[in-house]
């Protein structure tokens, strides 16, 4: 395939954006080459600037589960648009999303829409804050809220100590209130919370982990969670931006059964518009402005196209819920297609999956949280990507994120991804 075209867009954005991309992920840095500039898209099939086709496992990151310009949701844009794009000023169709996600999502009485992922998080936290009185929060390592201030923060010189910043321009104070946690590892917060008693607002968490590959929580862990945080007074905030709306209605709270006191959203909650979410019950979210003392707020948020994205996409998953099965359903025979392959390559694999979420590490112990998915073999992963690229197969391009399966894809589109596997020289 020639990719000509977009390298010579990718040279010319350079020129005027901050490494050519508006948002890092895209630039290629993890696995080499040049990013590719789309075109177009349809079902699942991405059309880029050089005129390939190629089959798309990232759906945005996740947002369009329905496969791309998905007919529902873009005739109700298009409708939704001509009517005006931005009003400062209550719109009807915002209470029909909202109405509709809590009907979906269990335990939630109100929800606040924003614009982003990273609105969502950073809000969520500022209002366990506000609710509990208190500062700190436990996030855990390899575990992605979006690129607020709180959440840039890394272990610094050990799991019990403060956390360091790992974005310059992240205060120490900042980073001070950000406790750093393995995945799947109890015992570890259960010691942050004693060195921090009284101390600590809100635990977060990515119920099923997508951003260090996609990695399962044990029930043990949490279960315990859950249980630590009530017998502590620590609100538990399940940043489902992924899991929401793509493991199922409910979502991962659904899924696992465990009951969060404050949930995030974002991606397929906007139908492939920009929109975040967060949501708890009534004694939580009334303490939200105008309601309550905690400040939030934003120009677009609610936006009227947004709201009819999330509308359709909602709309559509909450009467056909058997896609979830079928995602589910899809992803496992890809999981088995890929195993079958790489088994006979006599290399180090492992396949992690949950529901629509499935990652390839090229590691020989098993990935359970940060540290087991860093020692996945880059190189290995590179010449991964890019054979698999070569082949029209549009993975994500690092070895750290989920792919994410759509609903427009066929069985031949994923006995063509297995088979490209099969011919690649890992
Ligand atoms: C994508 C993501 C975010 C950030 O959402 P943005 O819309 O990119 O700001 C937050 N949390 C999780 C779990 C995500 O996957």
């Amino acid at each position: 395939m020639n990719y000509q075209r977009s390298s010579s867009l990718f040279a010319t954005a350079k020129k005027y954006i901050p490494g050519g991309v508006n948002s890092p992920v895209r630039a290629f840095k993890a696995v080499g080459g040049d990013p590719i500039f789309v075109k177009e898209a349809k079902g699942a099939y991405l059309y880029d600037e050089d005129g390939n086709k190629l089959i798309d496992y990232i759906a945005s990151w996740g947002p369009l589960i329905l496969g791309h310009a998905h007919g529902p949701v873009i005739d109700a844009v298009v409708e939704k648009a001509k009517k005006g794009t931005s009003f400062g000023m209550p719109t009807e169709i915002e209470t029909q999303l909202a109405q509709l996600a809590v009907s979906m999502v269990p335990n939630i009485d109100k929800i606040r829409f924003v614009n982003s992922g990273t609105e969502a998080c950073m809000s969520a936290v500022r209002l366990a804050r506000g609710f509990t009185g208190k500062d700190k929060i436990i996030k855990f390592a390899g575990c992605y809220h979006g690129h607020s201030d709180s959440f840039l923060i890394q272990a610094g010189s050990g799991a019990v100590t403060f956390g360091s910043p790992n974005s310059p321009g992240v205060t120490q104070g900042t980073a001070r209130d950000t406790l750093l946690a393995a995945y799947n590892d109890l015992e570890g917060v259960k010691a942050l919370i004693k060195a921090n008693k009284g101390e600590l607002a809100a635990i977060i968490i990515e119920p099923i982990a997508g951003n260090m590959g996609c990695v399962v929580p044990t029930t043990a862990f949490i279960e315990g969670l859950r249980e630590v945080c009530t017998q502590n007074d620590i609100l538990l905030i399940f940043d489902e931006v992924m899991t929401g709306f793509r493991l199922g209605r409910g979502g991962a709270q659904e899924a696992l059964g465990i009951d969060a006191d404050i949930l995030c959203f974002g991606k397929v909650i906007g139908g492939g518009l920009p929109v975040g979410a967060f949501a708890a019950r009534t004694e939580i979210m009334d303490y939200l402005a105008p309601q309550g003392p905690v400040y939030q707020a934003g120009t677009l948020s609610g936006n009227p196209l947004a709201m009819s994205a999330g509308l359709a996409m909602l709309t559509e998953l909450n009467d056909r819920p058997e896609i979830f099965q079928s995602l589910a359903d899809k992803t496992e025979y890809l999981h088995k297609g890929l195993d079958r392959v790489l088994s006979k390559k006599e290399i180090a694999y492992q396949i992690n999956r949950y529901g629509s979420m499935i990652s390839v590490h090229f590691t020989d112990s098993p990935v359970t949280d940060f540290t087991s998915s860093a020692k996945g073999n880059n190189e290995r992963f590179k010449a991964y990507f890019h054979g698999m690229l070569a082949k029209g197969i549009y993975l994500p391009p690092s070895a750290f994120e989920s792919y994410f399966l759509n609903d427009a894809l066929r069985y031949a589109d994923l006995d063509e991804t297995i088979k490209a596997l099969e011919s690649l020289n890992l």
